[in-house]
């Protein structure tokens, strides 16, 4: 029988990791002698939810298995999940789920809504229920809903694949030793099919995270080959506890919604809205620049924030008239009393001509005139020209921006912002094969 189990919200500032929890069943399931259908799944939630512990990842795994089999099998994923999920942080709850056959049209769709918007824990609770499947949820539960959507997102439309390797529980929290040059190697060997492994502006490697998980690095590309063969040049100068090969919905853009006005908005939704630009961009305390879009409907401040860096370049060079179209997610922040829409990527849809008003050239001498007041019109200061009826000339001044899309520079990247190097790549079916090393042990 078809058995798919799945796990969220597990890890917490302080440490600990869904994937790598995923990654030990990998090993304890095989044992047990069960048959993978799938690569594990990685399923990225929607960024915006206000009470997420870190990228709101969750995972599920599919397998065949003996009927006789599920028992130990529910037993052993119970066991993982709480021996490895960090229960002394309040914002950590961590769910499973356990579901046997194919899987329902309805979980899917609950899954897209888990991705694109906000969903109840009773509603995951409902659905268990309705289809017989055995759920663990610990403290308030709610890492359930994430469970459950990632058994429901089967990822038939775009994925990739990422390759996790994990460190020894001795080398958690200390700086991750992974030579830099290698992972420049690779990138250079390797992209377009692999994606955001360095930031090429400022020549940082971004495979390494930087905080107390147990993940040493991990590579993004678009076949598991690849993220394979990819990960062989990594030179690791610590010893690899074990390592996985994911599929996911990560660089997929799966979480946007295109809403048609501004009006609707929602908070904590990730959206794509269109509108024109109101006012010139402001830059805020922090060094965040602040851009006032509307249309018909209403008005709302979109923000690139300072890690966005040189994104912000972009923002700043827009003008009112511009005409934009704006991917993020509607947060409201603490002692501000609009919600902000934060920019996680833009695209420039029309540019308007950008006019200044100069005086106008003396017609005799080609001098630069000046006012005489008021409605009195020009004067020439060289050669004493004077020109009542004169007016202001307009100039069209050259934009130092072009339509098109603008994204953060990869670090600044949301696991689920699709990259430049992902467009034209997009996979429409899952035609899974394992590849033969796709884990290990
Ligand atoms: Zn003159």
């Amino acid at each position: 029988m078809r058995l798919h189990i799945g796990l969220d919200d597990t890890d917490s500032p302080k440490g600990g990791c869904t994937t790598y929890i995923g990654a030990l069943l990998v090993q304890r399931l095989l044992a047990l002698g069960v048959e993978f259908i799938d690569y594990p799944n990685l399923i990225r939630l929607n960024p915006n939810v206000p009470w997420k512990t870190r990228g709101n990842g969750a995972i599920s795994l599919r397998i065949q298995c003996p009927p006789e089999a599920v028992d130990e099998i529910e037993e052993t994923v119970f066991e993982e999940v709480e021996e490895n999920s960090d229960l002394t942080c309040p914002n950590t709850n961590p769910g499973a789920v356990i579901y046997a056959g194919d899987v329902s049209p309805a979980l899917t769709e609950f899954a897209k809504r888990t991705i694109t918007s906000l969903v109840e824990l009773e509603e995951a609770i409902r659905l268990i229920k309705r289809f017989g499947a055995s759920a663990l949820g610990l403290k308030n539960g709610r890492g359930v809903i994430g469970a459950l959507a990632a058994i429901g997102e089967t990822l038939t439309g775009d994925h990739t694949y990422e390759f996790l390797a994990y460190r020894t529980p001795e080398n958690r929290g200390s700086k991750r030793r992974v030579e830099a040059e290698s992972v420049f190697k690779m990138d250079e060997a390797t992209t377009p099919s692999t994606f955001s492994n360095v930031d090429p502006q400022d020549r940082r490697v971004l495979i390494t995270p930087h905080g107390p998980d147990p993940i040493l690095f991990g590579v993004r590309g678009e076949t598991p080959e690849t993220v394979y063969a990819a990960a062989q040049v990594v030179v690791a100068e610590e010893p690899i506890e074990r390592w996985v090969i994911y599929r996911t919905n990560q660089g997929t853009d799966a979480h946007f919604t295109a809403v048609e006005r501004i009006g609707e908005l929602r908070l904590n939704h990730p959206v794509v809205v269109e509108g024109a630009v109101l006012e010139e961009p402001e830059t805020i305390k922090g060094g965040h620049v602040i851009l006032r879009v509307g249309d018909k409907s209403g008005s709302v401040d979109c923000a690139a924030y300072e890690p966005t860096k040189s994104f912000r370049k972009v923002v700043k060079e827009l003008i009112p008239g511009d005409l934009v179209k704006i991917y993020g997610g509607l947060k409201q922040h603490e002692g501000i009393r609009a919600a902000t829409l934060n920019i996680e990527k833009l695209e420039v849809l029309r540019l308007t001509p950008k006019v200044v008003y100069e005086n106008p050239l003396c017609p005799r001498c080609g001098s630069r005139m000046e006012a005489m007041g008021r409605e009195q019109g020009y004067r020439c200061r060289k050669c004493g020209l004077r020109g009542q009826e004169m007016r202001k000339q307009p100039i069209i001044l050259k934009r130092e921006i072009r339509e098109g899309v603008y994204l953060p520079p990869p670090r600044a990247q949301r696991h689920l912002t699709k990259p430049f190097q992902r467009y034209g790549r997009e996979k429409n079916s899952a035609e899974v094969h394992l590849i033969e090393r796709w884990h290990y042990p």
